[in-house]
């Protein structure tokens, strides 16, 4: 598994790489946002982890780009600008998880190991499986045995990580970090009312079960 850092403090970059490292994973260090990109493009990554003030820019423009023109590569931002608003955007813009500076590398290298444990489940052309149920995650489709389901953004993003954790129940709390980006928790119903949107549109043979009082889990 390979994973690209992009970051342009060169201490941080190496503490980094050579914990990656020690775990038997392949590391690139770019150190700013044209390189970070050129790289990601060219080379096939199993996760890149991003920081926002790069000196040629923004993070945020760079990952925008990023997913637009490689949606499966998950990005976690590691970053000291770590107001809400800069995190729900990051969120918006993609990313799969937001880790504020200063950090600890044992929760770095755990949250690093959830998305690339999502990538294994995910086979080599990106599509994800579930009973009949199948997610292209690079074209953001979704195909319910010969019928694609039109879903919106976050219907997708929220069935992603039910069906990247079979069989597991994936809390509200998680939902709402993982696919609003919230770390707290808002009292409102977005998340049942969504499911409740998604079970409509993939109709009685959806694979979602309601775990009562906790969350949700997608059945194999
Ligand atoms: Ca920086």
């Amino acid at each position: 598994m390979q994973i690209l850092i992009v970051e342009d403090e060169s201490r941080i970059a190496a503490f980094v790489a050579r914990a990656f490292q020690a775990e038997g994973l392949g590391v690139h260090v770019a150190t700013d946002a044209t390189e970070g990109i050129g790289r990601a493009l060219d080379n096939r990554y199993d996760l890149v982890v991003l920081d926002l003030m790069l000196p040629d820019g923004d993070g945020l423009s760079m990952l925008r780009e990023l997913h637009q023109r490689r949606p499966e590569l998950p990005v976690l931002i590691l970053s000291a600008r770590n107001d809400l608003p800069t995190r729900l955007h990051g969120f918006e813009l993609g990313a799969v998880d937001f880790l504020p500076k200063p950090f600890s590398l044992d929760e770095l290298l755990a949250r690093a190991r959830v998305q690339l444990r999502r990538v294994h489940v995910e086979d080599d052309d990106h599509r994800v499986r579930v009973r009949g149920l199948e997610l292209d995650v690079a074209r953001r489709q979704a195909h319910l045995g010969d019928r694609l389901v039109d879903l919106s953004d976050r219907e997708f993003r929220l069935l992603h990580v039910l069906m990247t954790h079979t069989d597991q129940v994936v809390s509200r709390e998680r939902l709402l970090a993982e696919v609003w980006g919230y770390d707290f928790d808002p009292h409102s119903n977005v998340v049942d009312v969504c499911v409740r949107r998604l079970r409509h549109r993939l109709g009685p043979d959806a694979p979602i079960e309601t775990v009562r009082n906790v969350g949700y889990r997608a059945a194999a």
